[in-house]
């Protein structure tokens, strides 16, 4: 017996029958003896009436520029509704909750309004209510400044803050309750075969997590990591066992396939090779920090189209000519750092160039590589690849 904390996405807290299946797992950590800490997200997604994108829609309506502490502010409710909600519900049901602010469950953070990070977490208003034997229902995605100040931690929010109340809990195990039975190879919405990942490593879902495997954010990986917590992404609607991320990588040689869409790719022309630091320039300039190679050995960095001064600006300074791929996607590959990363490069190229799927650049590493496709064809490349793996 132990504390469990247990987060619930969006679309497990959106109705009265989802809900209904979000009690039945807080009512089996009960009656298996553990203290419960509930965290949630926001009901529904954009439309639905408390949703965050809605929330932030009603300022823009009013014209004119936003304040990013207010849009904060608002940003928050969608979550703080959906605790009083969820702990009313489970009042309803005859066991004993509390809904939280993420103030009032002592979260401090920066200010970076919008994108906050946890300084620090002041439990003991969620150790007392606990003591009283309830269930905390806290709301996720947010905190409080030095200055109290709410803040709201950025998409994802809602699962760094489970791990990091988990951390300062000293949680035995923190559940990600979502939409789909765990992490899957791939994202299952792209390939509905795609098979579930019994258990993983902080490392191999990090990486998986920042090239774009939305089911967990990587920030809360990260924490999970520095805590040395173990993490379990299951579903909400059934009872299987889902994915558990720990210090154990898996038995996979490719854990892998994340895709991410919509990028700028600038591409570095230049007769002379680039220095050092001209290379940690080009970098610098990335979103994800990775210089690419294309066949020609020039260097493409990926941007967002706002960036584009700044590449031509770079370019300048280079004595390099800039050109600009437009609506481009990255598909990365996450391997075992035991095999042979150049075979498995050559694999995944030998199956692109049979289906005709050009690679604009790549970036091959010890334990992923990521290649460059144009949007279009990122989804068939991802199906490409897993083919390649998992047929
Ligand atoms: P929540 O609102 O519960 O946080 P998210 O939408 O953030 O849910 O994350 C769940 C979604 O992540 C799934 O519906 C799935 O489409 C997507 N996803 C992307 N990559 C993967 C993957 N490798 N494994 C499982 N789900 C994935
Ligand atoms: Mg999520």
């Amino acid at each position: 017996m132990g504390l469990i904390v247990q987060k619930f996405g969006g679309t497990s807290v959106k109705s009265a029958e989802s809900r209904k299946a979000v009690l039945g797992h807080i009512l089996k950590a009960k009656e298996q003896g553990h203290d419960v800490v509930v965290v949630v997200s926001a009901m529904g997604r954009r439309g639905d009436p408390y949703a965050t994108d809605t929330l932030i829609d009603l300022l823009r309506e009013q014209g004119g520029k936003i304040n990013p502490k207010t849009q904060d502010l608002i940003m928050s409710c969608g979550e703080i509704i959906s605790a009083c909600v969820m702990a009313t519900y489970i009042e309803a049901q005859g066991v004993k909750a509390e809904a939280m602010t993420g103030f009032q469950a002592g979260i401090l953070t920066t200010e970076d309004f919008g994108n906050a990070d946890i300084i620090k977490v002041y439990p003991e208003q969620i150790m007392e209510k606990l003591k009283e034997g309830k269930v905390v229902v806290v709301a996720g995605f947010q905190g409080r400044t030095e200055k109290n100040d709410i803040t709201t931690l950025g998409r994802g929010g809602s699962d760094t803050t489970a791990v990091v109340l988990g951390g300062y809990l000293k949680a035995d195990l923190v559940e990600i309750y979502t939409d789909v039975p765990g992490i899957a190879v791939t994202d299952p919405r792209l390939v509905p075969e795609a098979q579930f990942i019994p258990r993983l490593s902080y490392e191999e879902t990090i990486t998986l997590a920042e090239n774009g495997a939305k089911v967990i954010h990587p920030r809360a990986v990260k924490a999970a990591r520095e805590f040395d917590l173990k993490l379990r992404i299951k579903s909400t609607f059934d009872e299987s066992e889902g994915t558990l991320v720990g210090p154990e990588r898996s038995d996979l040689i490719v854990s892998g396939i994340s895709l991410t869409r919509d990028f700028t790719a600038a591409r570095y022309e230049r007769e002379k090779t680039f220095s050092d630091d001209y290379v940690k320039k080009l970098q610098g300039l990335g979103i994800d920090k990775v210089i690419y190679e294309d066949d020609a050995g020039q260097k493409l960095v990926l941007i967002n189209e706002e960036d584009k001064d700044a590449a031509g600006s770079l370019a300048n300074e280079l004595n390099a000519e800039v050109t600009f791929l437009e609506s481009m996607s990255k598909v990365t590959v996450v391997y075992k750092d035991t095999v042979c990363s150049k075979a498995v490069d050559e694999k995944i190229a030998s199956s692109l160039s049979q289906q005709d799927i050009p690679v604009l650049a790549k970036k091959v590493q010890t334990n992923f590589s990521s290649y460059i496709v144009k949007n279009d064809l990122a989804e068939k490349c991802v199906k490409v690849i897993y083919k390649a793996y998992f047929n």
